[in-house]
């Protein structure tokens, strides 16, 4: 196990104040916080390599794209990727996604196909599907969940069939936690023969992920979730699908040769990469895989689970609060919540004064948040730089944010 106050001592952000208040980050799983190794990689880039990746013969271009290609190889290691080429940078899993949905999608889906999605969805693996359904008249099917926020698997499996061409479904619920059994999932959908791809935004960052274990045909994930820099992601992709796409965007990078009236493609994985690419960024993501890697993943994993499962009991001794989701073992690092009476803007904002983040709204999560009958919940999300005494603040938070809105209102 690491020592948290070591770690801790590594996120310069987190020795700040909030409104007087030392800064407690609950909002992780919206974007988490940088340590000081990822942010000197990032400023080494720019004073030290500044320079555009694979077209210069001059040695600072060498030296960034070597930085940039042995970033990419980190990446591939994480998600224990068959092989680096397979392993595309993206602005992020938004990107990916909509990535998989113009290029594979459009040659692949035709009318009357089937994309299976869950109401555990992000709005950004439901959206490129419709967007790609109404343009090709194919229909979206949706997996329900159970009161506790799992998939209702009976209900996957009766839904699957010949007319299935994808089923497309996150590694973790951003709003509830719910960790999906993807394995299992991707197993049934090849079995009719469709496609699989896995929104993996809260997988990557907390999970031992092994993309040949699960046997997807595509995971998706977000740097800034992961200690990262924003505006860096990973589209991994099985490799004969990814050689048979067309490209997603053109441009410089990913061409081989240009004709007046046609070009050719790069190889894997740059045929997918348009444009200069956001390279201190995939950087800094390198140097936050190594830093993951050092603290171990089942570290983190042991940190989260011990901070979910205090903040799932201490909130559950108190009246008043509705607790969303699984139990603490199946679920990841969030927790989400209601208070009776109280808007979840306003535990927010009550919150906000005592230094805490947390997160209040629909988590991009509309169908889930219609699911369960409600416009938004309170989110208090993890990551292994959190800490019990932060769970405590939280809980002492939620206790006054319940006596303020008791109090008698004077006319
Ligand atoms: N999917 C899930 C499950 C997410 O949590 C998020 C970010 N909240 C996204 C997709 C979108 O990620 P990004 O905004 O980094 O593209």
């Amino acid at each position: 196990m690491f020592d948290i106050e070591t770690v801790r001592a590594d996120f310069p952000i987190l020795q700040t104040t909030v409104r007087g208040r030392p800064l407690v980050y609950l909002d992780n799983a919206a974007t988490t916080q940088k340590p000081r190794q990822v942010l000197e990689a990032l400023d080494h880039y720019y004073r030290a390599q500044n320079s555009n990746v694979h077209r210069g013969l001059h040695s600072l271009s060498e030296q960034a794209t070597q930085a940039y290609e042995a970033a990419r190889d980190k990446l591939a290691r994480w998600i224990n990727a068959p092989s680096t080429d397979t392993v595309i940078f993206t602005r992020g899993t938004t990107e990916a996604i909509n990535l998989v949905a113009y290029s594979w999608g459009r040659h692949n889906i035709v009318e009357g196909d089937e994309i299976l999605l869950t109401l555990l969805e992000h709005h950004s693996n439901i959206v490129p599907w419709q967007l790609l359904a109404q343009e090709k008249g194919a229909t979206l099917r949706y997996v329900d969940v159970d009161d506790s926020g799992r998939l209702r698997i009976e209900q996957y499996e009766q839904l699957l069939s010949e007319k299935t061409k994808l089923v497309a479904l996150n590694h973790i619920s951003n709003a509830l936690g719910t960790i999906n059994p993807i394995q299992q999932i991707s197993q049934k959908a090849h079995a009719v023969g469709a496609r699989v791809l896995i929104d993996g935004a809260q997988g990557a960052p907390h999970l031992d992920v092994d993309v040949q274990a699960i046997d997807c045909d595509f995971y998706a994930f977000s740097g800034h979730k992961m200690a990262g820099p924003t505006g860096v992601g990973v589209l991994y992709g099985r490799r004969k699908l990814l050689e048979e796409m067309p490209p997603f965007l053109g441009g410089g990078e990913m061409i081989r040769e240009v004709n007046t009236d046609h070009s050719t493609w790069n190889d894997l994985p740059w045929k997918f990469e348009a444009g200069t690419p956001n390279i201190a960024q995939a950087i800094g993501l390198g140097a936050a895989v190594d830093y993951l890697s050092d603290i171990g993943l089942e570290a983190i994993r042991s940190q989260e689970h011990e901070l979910v499962h205090a903040a799932l009991s201490q909130l559950a001794d108190i009246a008043g609060v509705t607790l969303w989701g699984p139990p603490a073992q199946e679920r990841a690092a969030v927790v989400a919540f209601s208070l009776d009476g109280i808007h979840p803007h306003d535990i927010s904002q009550i919150l906000d004064q005592e230094g805490l983040a947390i997160r209040a709204g629909h988590h991009c999560a509309q169908l889930l948040m219609k699911r369960f009958e409600v416009s938004s919940t309170a989110r208090a999300s993890f990551y292994f730089y959190n800490t019990l005494e932060e769970v405590e603040a939280l809980v002492r938070g939620i206790r006054s944010a319940q006596k303020f809105f008791s109090r008698p209102v004077r006319t």
